[in-house]
């Protein structure tokens, strides 16, 4: 279970958490779940690997919560999403927002990388 921090005011989560945030964002039809996924945010898509803990990358991912309103530190409760993006998410409660995105195809666009 995540750890609630005072002195720090943080909260550190468990391996087992940042898996279940994985598994909560959609994904992206023609990648593999277990290395790629959409953020929900910016619908750009998310590398495992790059992951925020480990990497400085503007496009690392991290641990965010579902519904900031109601704060439960429950595995349903996170989402994968770029760390970058968690400022610019649209409301406190994304659940909707969420549904809305999971009821979409979504592709990783290899022309636009490409091009890069
Ligand atoms: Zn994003």
């Amino acid at each position: 279970m995540a750890n609630v921090n005072e002195q720090k005011q943080s909260v550190e989560f468990e391996i087992t958490e940042f898996e279940a945030a994985w598994e909560n964002a959609p994904i992206l039809e023609n990648r593999s779940k277990d290395e790629y996924r959409l953020c929900y945010i910016c619908k750009f898509s998310i590398e495992k690997k790059n992951f925020a803990e480990i990497s400085k990358d503007e496009m690392a991912w991290t641990l965010d919560l579902i519904n900031a309103k109601k704060p439960k530190l429950v595995n349903n409760n996170y989402i994968a999403v770029h760390k970058n993006c968690i400022s610019k998410r649209f409301k406190q409660d994304s659940r909707r927002q969420l549904k809305y995105t999971w009821a979409y195809k979504w592709f990783y666009d290899d022309e636009y990388y490409n091009d890069k």
